[in-house]
């Protein structure tokens, strides 16, 4: 809920899943089965230890009222429906995403920036001849090569948005590969990935940082992250070796937000060597992001970059605390609003008559803002609904 995925078209209704064979195996070693979680990932249906479909326990309950966790045979409620793979190419797809999946959680945080994995789709698009030279794509390509892969696999459960992307994959990839590219779902950067890749790990390899001449240090990125913890790495290279954040950051293919950040986790000091912003900059950049501006328009009125103040908003937790909080208090606020005039203009109407008008924010306030949206309905004599 916190990510969003709730509201993101793939949808937030994600069953317990589990294998049999794993559930007997682990009853056999520890005396009780448990759920896996990478058998949870919306993207994996089938278990690449066992090779074979996983089964989904459905229970009476609403996935939304089920806060509760048991372990998958103790509860006599669980109904075991096994996931139908339509074909041996079908397995082998779903293996494919599968083991992709298993890999994407295992990588540790800000392996693969938006930037760097858009210049990764860029080359290999290119080199696969699904986009020219100039990095224009070759549509009715793309769109046969992603419908053969997936072929029949649309129907399988947490596969539907296959079927609602349909033929909007080359304006999907595009948007995913632009350079300044717009955030995706894990599950469709992972179906892509898996169409025009041979592995993840080619893909990963893709994404890294060319090597520049005279560098001295450069990390094969699969070899990394596999090998090493990339903050350790990241302490070495500025506590011994002594390099400024900025170059540990290059070294390790990572901006340079996201070395400031680290070295303030790691509660590493180091001198900023890019240019100082004046203290009374600062000040006043503060006071602004405070005030809840935008970036934009911050790093405009003080002649600063963007980055830097995101920096500044980074060096200070009070600072971006305070900008969430009032950023939830005006969507809150307009959430109200919408809500309350949808209500007053369709005051005859049911519920689900004011759920289906555009805008009119039930979805947000049900998980937002609970309690006032059941005073809110009570006062007109309604009854909360939640089904879809
Ligand atoms: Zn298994």
């Amino acid at each position: 809920m916190l990510l969003g995925i709730t509201a993101s078209r793939v949808g937030g209704h994600h069953p317990l899943k589990g294998c049999e064979r794993c559930f007997a195996d682990d009853e056999a070693s520890r005396g009780w089965a448990y759920w896996h979680v990478e058998h949870q990932l919306p993207s994996t249906l089938v278990c690449t230890k066992h090779h074979c479909p996983l089964s989904i326990a459905w229970d009476p309950i609403t996935p939304v009222h089920r806060r509760h966790w048991l372990l998958p045979r103790l509860n006599k409620l669980y109904t075991w429906t096994e996931i139908q793979v339509p074909s041996n190419a079908a397995m082998d797809c779903l293996l494919r995403l599968a083991a992709d999946s298993e890999r994407l959680m295992g990588l540790p945080p800000a392996t693969l920036e938006p930037e760097r994995l858009a210049k990764g789709y860029q080359r290999i698009l290119r080199e696969s001849g699904l986009a020219t030279e100039h990095g224009n794509l070759r549509t009715v390509r793309l769109v046969s090569l992603i419908k053969n892969r997936y072929r029949g696999l649309e129907d399988l459960p947490g596969l539907a948005p296959l079927r609602a992307i349909g033929d909007q994959w080359p304006g999907l990839a595009a948007s995913l590969s632009r350079r300044t590219p717009r955030s995706g779902h894990p599950l469709k950067h992972l179906l892509l990935i898996g169409a025009i890749s041979d592995s993840l790990d080619q893909f990963i390899e893709t994404c890294a940082p060319r090597p520049l001449s005279g560098r001295t240090y450069t990390p094969s990125l699969a070899e990394e992250v596999t090998t090493f913890n990339y903050l350790e790495r990241f302490k070495e290279l500025v506590s011994v070796h002594g390099k400024s954040v900025a170059a540990a950051s290059h070294a390790l293919g990572v901006s340079r937000t996201t070395g400031v950040q680290w070295a303030k986790r790691l509660k590493i000091t180091y001198k900023s060597r890019g240019r100082p912003v004046p203290t009374k900059t600062v000040t006043k950049i503060r006071r602004l992001l405070m005030k809840g501006n935008s970036i934009s328009s911050i790093a405009a009125a003080s002649g600063v970059s963007m980055t830097t103040v995101y920096r500044i908003v980074g060096a200070h937790p009070e600072v971006s605390e305070k900008r969430r909080s009032d950023a939830f208090s005006s969507q809150r606020a307009a959430a109200r609003r919408s809500f309350s005039a949808t209500c007053g203009a369709m005051s005859d109407k049911a519920l689900k008559a004011i759920r289906s008008r555009p805008g009119n924010s039930y979805m947000w306030l049900y998980r937002n803002d609970h309690q006032w949206l059941q005073d809110r309905l009570s006062q007109q004599g309604r009854v909360s609904s939640r089904s879809r």
